[in-house]
């Protein structure tokens, strides 16, 4: 039966049966070697393991991590899913899967800045070229080359949440003989389902909010069943397998995923709404704001909205957007986000973008919004914006002693 994500999120990938009862949770497996009944059986497992997940040696995966993989897979919608050290690892084994030497992958402007300079670097100097399409995807047709063989998506993108039309994307990928591949981090398979709107991978950062307590990192791969093959070889070959124990925490932390989401969404309206309001403020990023030019694929493709969003200052002086991130108090200053907390990080744009062109609009102001107090968070903002006023005011010294980082 099938049933809707966050009864998957409660259901899936639960503990088998045992003698006696059950726990609610699969057990927690630590293992490297795998003990076999007799020289036939472990051959027997060995001839199958290529194509059958069977329990055989750690670094294939353990019973624990198994669970995570099915219900990560449950959540996807996909065939199977392959589990990574971290996000960008697994960015990085979706690329290595897919490409040959001497082919093309096109990337979104709006693509996660170390997965840029993944395929700006490391590609290249192993012969697969990159190239980059606008965020919202109107230009992908026109970048196209004979010998490209993947089209990476990441909607909303990093920073500035560009939507692009992933069905139009993967109707042109696919007529040009290409795969797909999202990054559906930002989604964490509740708000956006890629593989349900044609994409043939969908991988994520569990580090974000799957795991949601800011304790461990991983990254997660889920396929269709055609495309399958290449990405487990990919990681049956580099040996890659995750701890059970971050297994673990990454499937307690996927339990309370619904709720999370829920709460992370109405406090990052409440904030983007009182945004939008303030004077210092020239544009909030968000897709679910309506306004926003993501706003109408955001209400057909997506199941609502997480708890980032940016912001760009109207005309501040240098140094202004920092100054402000500097006097909040309740906002942690770090990279990551999905976590219970919220954080606040400079964006540059500038650095994080080669299609579109930046340099006229200002300083970026990056929020996570966690699960705090939306009115409490919202004060400590405006003590950000009076930091930022008396600046302005007095010089970057003066900041009248308020309450701050350190
Ligand atoms: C954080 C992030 C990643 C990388 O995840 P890590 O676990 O930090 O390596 C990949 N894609 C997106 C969109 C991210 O935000």
């Amino acid at each position: 039966m099938t049933h809707r994500p966050l009864t998957r999120l409660v259901h899936g990938g639960r503990a088998t049966a045992v003698d006696g009862g059950r726990p609610v949770n699969p057990p927690l497996v630590r293992a490297s070697t795998v003990l076999f009944d007799s020289t036939a059986q472990m051959r027997e497992m060995r001839g199958r393991r290529g194509s059958e997940r069977l329990f055989t040696y750690g670094a294939r995966g353990t019973p624990t991590a198994f669970a995570l993989e099915d219900m990560v897979t449950e959540l996807e919608g996909g065939y199977r899913t392959r589990l990574f050290p971290t996000g960008l690892s697994a960015a990085a084994m979706t690329l290595l899967a897919c490409l040959r030497p001497g082919q093309h992958v096109l990337l979104p402007d709006c693509v996660y800045e170390p997965v840029r300079r993944l395929a700006t670097g490391f590609l290249a100097q192993h012969g697969i070229a990159a190239g980059f399409y606008a965020g919202d995807g109107h230009d992908l047709q026109a970048r196209l080359r004979p010998e490209t063989r993947l089209v990476y998506v990441e909607t909303p993108g990093s920073l500035a949440y560009e939507m692009c039309d992933l069905p139009a994307i993967a109707g042109i990928a696919h007529r040009h003989g290409a795969l797909v591949a999202a990054d559906n981090t930002w989604g964490s398979g509740l708000l956006y389902r890629p593989l349900a709107l044609g994409a043939d991978i969908s991988l994520m950062a569990a580090t974000k909010y799957l795991s949601g307590h800011s304790d461990v990192m991983m990254g997660t791969v889920c396929a269709t069943e055609a495309a399958w093959p290449a990405l487990a070889g990919v990681a049956d070959a580099f040996g890659i397998a995750v701890s059970p124990d971050d297994a673990y925490l990454v499937q307690r932390g996927m339990r309370t995923l619904g709720a999370r989401m829920a709460q992370h969404e109405r406090g990052a309206l409440v904030v983007a709404r009182w945004l939008q309001a303030r004077a210092e403020v020239a544009e909030v990023f968000c897709p679910a704001l309506p306004g926003d030019p993501g706003h109408a694929l955001w209400r057909r493709d997506c199941h609502g909205t997480n708890g980032l969003l940016s912001f760009a200052l109207r005309e501040a002086a240098p140094g202004a957007a920092g100054h402000f991130i500097d006097h909040l108090a309740l906002f942690g200053i770090g990279a990551s986000w999905g976590g219970f907390e919220s954080l606040a990080v400079l964006a540059d744009m500038r650095g994080a973008r080669s299609v579109t062109d930046w340099s006229a609009r200002g300083q970026v102001v990056r929020l996570h919004i966690g699960l705090e107090d939306s009115d409490d968070l919202i004060a400590d903002l405006a003590r950000g914006f009076e930091a930022m006023a008396r600046m302005a005011a007095y010089g970057i010294d003066s900041d009248g002693g308020g309450e701050q980082h350190q």
